[in-house]
């Protein structure tokens, strides 16, 4: 794709939550629980083929017109969502601007209080089922791990219970389930050996997910 600079620029943004989309292997980018834009990946090779984004649709129309690079929205509603083909000719600017007008439009979606509780908080990154981040686990790098959600539940040490239970559930996380936090997780949880440290990082991290998550 030429344009590598997204997922840096958009997790600048305050109040991000990304995540993937499995069955579709979307990284969606998300305010509470309304995306703004997402990076649409290829099954096989996970190559970006869209960039998917909300506008206004005068807006959007208008932009569709000048540059065929820009089409309504792929598996989306086509009068406020848009795509962008990640190697297209769209100038990077121009892209950039799409994407602060998104996040935008998403943001004053919510209350005021709202808004403002989501301008104060920090970009998060929801890469686990159970809890934990890949990005700071030490295991990703010496091990090759591929993560729990990109291998559909399969990380460096094999299946792994806690994350196929959450994905057959149709859960992004374990913080979703009905009977969260369940036996399993907790023994995973407070495994002598691999637990976790601090002890119940995982439970409170799903927790922190959840309520960052409301709508
Ligand atoms: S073991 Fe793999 S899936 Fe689990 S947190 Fe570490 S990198 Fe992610
Ligand atoms: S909390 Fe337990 S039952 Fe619920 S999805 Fe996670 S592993 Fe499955």
């Amino acid at each position: 794709m030429k344009y590598e600079w997204i997922d840096e620029y958009l997790m600048t943004k305050p109040g991000v939550i990304r995540d993937l989309q499995r069955e579709w292997n979307w990284i969606r980018y998300k305010l509470g629980s309304k995306m703004f834009a997402a990076i649409c990946r290829d099954d096989n090779t996970n190559e970006p083929y869209y960039i998917t984004m909300k506008l206004e649709p005068m807006q959007a129309e208008a932009l569709r017109s000048e540059y065929e690079d820009i089409i309504p929205g792929y598996y989306m509603n086509k009068v406020n969502w848009n795509s962008v083909k990640a190697d297209g000719n769209v100038p990077d600017d121009l892209l950039k601007n799409m994407l602060d007008d998104a996040y935008a439009i998403v943001l004053e979606s919510f209350s005021k209080k709202k808004q403002a509780e989501i301008l104060a908080s920090e970009p998060i990154i929801i890469d686990t089922r159970c809890g934990l981040h890949c990005y700071n686990c030490e295991y990703k790098e010496p091990c090759n791990c591929g993560g729990c959600i990109e291998t559909n539940g399969h990380p460096f040490h094999g299946e792994c219970p806690v994350a196929i239970c959450c994905q057959e559930k149709r859960h992004m996380h374990c913080g979703e389930c009905s009977t969260f936090p369940c036996g399993l997780l907790l023994q995973y949880t407070n495994d002598p050996e691999q637990g976790d440290n601090p002890p119940g990082l995982r439970i409170e991290q799903c927790k922190g997910w959840c309520e960052r998550s409301i709508k």
